[in-house]
């Protein structure tokens, strides 16, 4: 481990303009005289993956997935080159790399891969000729050379897998907002900053929709045990947050955030033959395409047929749905349609484990929002509900205030502070 390497990433909005990545540049240079080693990783500029993704969509309805990856892939090269031509304009001597360059290597599954390996040797080679170096992140290479993308937010996860191959001693993720907070404050002004959160909350905060972080980046960080730190490259100063094991001593919040997530769709098949093998005649050709299924529900069975729904990440709907026109031909079902106008709105908590009634409060509180509930799923730690996309912020900002999460560090705040503390540069 190198006492001295931090990795720091600095995601869309902070690399956005030429002033921000002259910004971004100046606070390197500034960490770089105390002496420490860095490896930046940058995104694409803000909204440039989402206009790469359009002009590809105008072009073809069914973009050929490794056609995608090489296309977006191009976004990060351009920030990682000019943030590199600011430092050297300051005289830091800095080179860029792309995913392939660093040595980051996934599988093939184009447009979500897993990262496999990183071949540090070029790496090692530079920082020891005391180079800062400007990963471009968010790509990797698969095992035929071809470009990969690890999913949307997934520079998080090159900067975190870069910082364990490296042994660097945290990873600093530098975005809009300083730090991680009750609820997107996007949707609730009122959040709440937490300066400590566990692996644990914060892989079920991830994977439920707090999109600070790529959850890949979580599950890494945790086996791996390296302290994460969210802070903002906008403001200067200590403020932050910690992301760490969980101290023994912790007290653990009944809930501990709301999260919302808009990026979601649901597909019924209609009147579906109730019978052995329906289910896995529905959900093998997607699992076989790599797309992930979340709820599932399906109806009482009448005169021997059933409706069946479920959710998925939006991003997949086009495909799903080109699968599952095919299925319901097949299984004999009616209809098939799709809805992509809902949101998941979860309540998380470790605190639940040994606290019941969290539900029946979030019942409670939609309907007397008049806020209808589409689909419901529980797991120990969690309550999510789908609802229609134009109740979210009603009902998010409805549940942050019923669960009373905003106002001053409450007293699992300060508990929390009693947390191996790590210094962020
Ligand atoms: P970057 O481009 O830096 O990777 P992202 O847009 O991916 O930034 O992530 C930062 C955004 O995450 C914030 O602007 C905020 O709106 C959103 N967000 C969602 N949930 C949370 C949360 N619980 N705490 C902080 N930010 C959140
Ligand atoms: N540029 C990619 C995205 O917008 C990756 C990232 O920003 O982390 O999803
Ligand atoms: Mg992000």
């Amino acid at each position: 481990m190198s006492k001295s390497l931090i990795v720091q990433k600095y995601g869309g909005t902070s690399v956005g303009t030429l002033e921000r990545i002259e910004h971004v540049a100046d606070r390197i240079t500034k960490t770089r005289k105390t002496g420490t080693d860095i490896v930046v990783v940058v995104s694409a500029m803000a909204g440039e993956t989402d206009k790469l993704l359009k002009m590809a969509c105008r072009l073809s309805k069914n973009p050929a997935r490794r056609e995608i990856d090489l296309l977006l892939s191009s976004g990060e090269r351009i920030s990682a080159a000019l943030l590199t031509i600011a430092l050297q304009a300051r005289g830091i001597p800095a080179l860029s790399m792309t995913g392939r360059q660093i040595g980051l290597q996934t599988d093939s599954t184009h447009t979500r891969a897993r990262i496999k390996n990183i071949d540090t040797q070029r790496a090692r080679k530079m920082l020891r000729e005391n180079h800062v170096i400007v990963v471009a992140g968010f790509q990797g290479i698969n095992p035929e050379g071809d470009v990969t993308t690890l999913g949307r937010g997934g520079s998080d996860t090159s900067a975190v897998a870069l910082a364990i191959a490296l042994g660097a001693r945290q990873c600093e993720i530098y975005t809009d907002v300083d730090g991680v907070y009750t609820c997107d404050p996007r949707i609730v002004p009122q959040a709440r900053r937490l300066d400590v959160v566990s692996y644990d909350e914060m892989l079920e905060m991830a994977s439920l929709g707090a999109k600070v972080l790529q959850i890949r980046c979580v599950e890494f960080a945790h086996k791996y045990k390296m302290p994460l730190i969210v802070k903002s490259s906008f403001e200067e100063g200590d403020k932050g947050t910690l992301i760490c094991e969980e101290d023994a001593n912790m007290e653990q919040p009944v809930v501990s955030g709301i999260m919302c997530d808009k990026n979601q769709a649901k597909i019924t098949l209609k009147e579906v033959p109730d019978q052995p093998g329906i289910a896995a005649n529905i959900f093998a050709p997607l699992a076989h395409a790599s797309i992930s299924v979340d709820m599932i529900i399906q109806n009482v069975s009448e005169q021997g047929h059933t409706d069946m729904s479920f959710t998925l990440q939006r991003e997949d709907l086009r495909e799903a749905m080109v699968i599952m026109d095919k299925v319901a031909k097949k299984i004999h079902a009616t209809h098939v349609s799709s809805d992509a106008k809902i949101a998941k709105i979860s309540i998380v908590g470790a605190g639940m484990r040994s606290h019941s009634g969290v539900a029946a409060q979030i019942f409670k509180t939609l309907s007397a929002h008049k806020i209808n509930i589409l689909m419901i799923s529980t797991s120990e730690i969690k309550v999510s509900c789908i609802i229609e996309q134009k109740n979210s912020k009603l009902a998010v900002n409805a549940l942050h205030d019923a669960f009373n999460m905003k106002g001053k560090p409450g007293k699992m705040n300060a508990k929390r502070k009693t947390a191996k503390k790590v210094k962020a540069v």
